[in-house]
């Protein structure tokens, strides 16, 4: 890596996620880039901890097919008008042309909403509860990026029914839970941001962003978490008989993210180095580097390969790392690569009967006793964990600016009172060249004035330009 996170943030990035190995963008189709071994352990890890959570709070995982009938996605006026420039289209099938065309999903409200209006029958159906882990596809026109904006996403969505409004809310409280253990496995902070009227999900009641600060000083949306209310279930004739018999419509719930997850770790918490993964989902958390001097190749790399096979036992995912590059080049992959821990291990380290290590997030080194390995590199991995997640929420916090005037802004998160009208939000977002992103989900203490119009608000939103 010679690029600087510094100078340059954009290059930086996209020369570490080809570097590192997360991806490779030289598939013939621009935005569709292929997951190497690497990047994909990674991001398999991510998925993870996402099917665990899921599971854990009763959704179910299904898988819905890819192809969706156009006059299935038209049902919902607002969602084809959010979508229609973005699909890609199937128009034939061998050499026949479609009586209706198929669209390759970029969500899957559409996919879904047809099969739930058969599977839901009465309250005892309900809640209804599932997610998948899929590709969806979306035509972006803009300069492609990976894991941030690419045409073939890897998605993960969640979709619910429930027997009314507030039990729809309930899944939306539930939903920030599971999102908060999942952010604290990735150490990235984050805000969350109701989108305003003109910027929510297209067919949503509401929509919660979910975004975190890129040190270039722009903003990434994650993921978002939407309330759909009946504004899906009438069109697509989700019903059930309540107690009393009577027919209702469900209200509806969606949380989705992508691997844009996987593109703010690599912008979150990168260096000059290259990437700096939370030990949570590094697919190597701790290599050994045998250090060898004339004579003890033999019997340090076989105490090396004793120290990993009993790391590995005690659930720590550990390298052995015993080819004959120099130490430094090996050191130098590793660290492009992210591995949190490094463990050295040489004659005068056994001879005292210790383990040296040095962590990749801060370059501390140290020493712990040989005899108590798993221990002290289990709680080194949480440490750093911790530490890193603290750092990141510190500097985004700091970034994280109030202003009361449209002049001089700086490149950063921007915190101002707005009155509410559209017309003053989006000349706010005209001209400062500026997205906002919304009011925060738990309301903050203010008092100011509309930035635009001058009115007295207790309405603060954030806003920033985004990746
Ligand atoms: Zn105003």
């Amino acid at each position: 890596m010679n690029m600087r996170k510094e100078e340059n943030f954009s290059e930086w990035y996209n020369d570490l996620v080809e570097q590192a190995g997360l991806t490779d963008k030289r598939y013939p189709i621009k935005g569709m880039n292929v997951w190497p071994a690497y990047g994909w352990k990674v991001m398999r890890q991510i998925d993870t901890f996402i099917r665990q959570e899921l599971d854990a709070t009763g959704h179910d995982e299904v898988c819905f097919p890819l192809l969706i009938p156009e006059t299935e996605f038209k049902k919902e006026k607002d969602h084809i008008k959010g979508f229609d420039s973005e699909v890609y289209w199937v128009t034939h099938a061998g050499l026949n042309e479609l009586d209706v065309r198929l669209l390759l999903r970029p969500t899957s409200e559409t996919a879904m909403y047809p099969m739930f209006s058969i599977w839901v029958r009465s309250h005892g159906d309900l809640p209804l509860k599932i997610y998948q882990l899929v590709n969806t596809f979306r035509y972006e026109t803009k300069q492609t990026r990976a894991f941030i904006r690419v045409r073939e996403i890897h998605f993960f969505e969640s979709h619910t029914c429930h027997v009314d409004e507030e039990d729809a809310q309930r899944q939306v409280e539930e939903d920030f839970i599971i999102l908060e253990k999942l952010m604290e496995r990735l150490a990235l902070p984050y805000l969350l941001l109701r989108r305003t009227e003109w910027d929510k999900f297209p067919g949503a009641h509401y929509t919660v962003g979910i975004d975190t600060y890129m040190p270039s000083g722009r903003s990434l949306q994650l993921g978002s978490i939407h309330h759909y209310r009946e504004n899906f279930s009438k069109p697509f004739d989700i019903k059930y008989e309540d107690v009393d018999g009577n027919q209702k419509y469900v209200h509806q719930t969606t949380f989705g993210m992508s691997e844009r997850l996987l593109g703010a770790v690599v912008g979150v918490h990168g260096d000059d180095k290259g990437l700096v993964l939370p030990p949570d989902i590094a697919p190597v958390q701790a290599v050994i580097i045998p250090i060898i001097a004339k004579g003890n190749l033999e019997g340090v790399t076989a105490e090396a390969r004793r120290l990993a096979d009993e790391l590995n036992a005690a659930g720590i995912r550990t390298h052995l790392d015993d080819g004959d590059e120099r130490p430094g080049a090996k050191f130098y992959k590793w660290e492009l690569k992210g591995v949190p821990l490094r463990l050295e291990l040489g004659g005068r380290d056994i001879a005292n009967g210790v383990v040296s290590y040095a962590r990749r997030d801060t370059g501390e080194k140290g020493t712990f006793l040989r005899k108590s390995a798993g221990e002290d590199v289990e709680a080194l991995l949480l440490k750093i964990s911790k530490e890193m997640r603290d750092r990141a929420r510190q500097r985004m916090e700091s970034s994280i600016t109030t202003i009361d005037s449209l002049d001089d802004l700086p490149e950063k998160w921007l915190r101002f009172g707005w009155c509410g009208e559209e017309e003053c939000g989006k000349k706010i977002e005209e001209t400062a060249n500026i997205k906002i992103l919304g009011s925060p989900y738990e309301k903050e203490e203010y008092h100011g004035k509309c930035l635009a119009c001058g009115r007295e608000t207790d309405t603060v939103v954030y806003a920033a330009r985004a990746m």
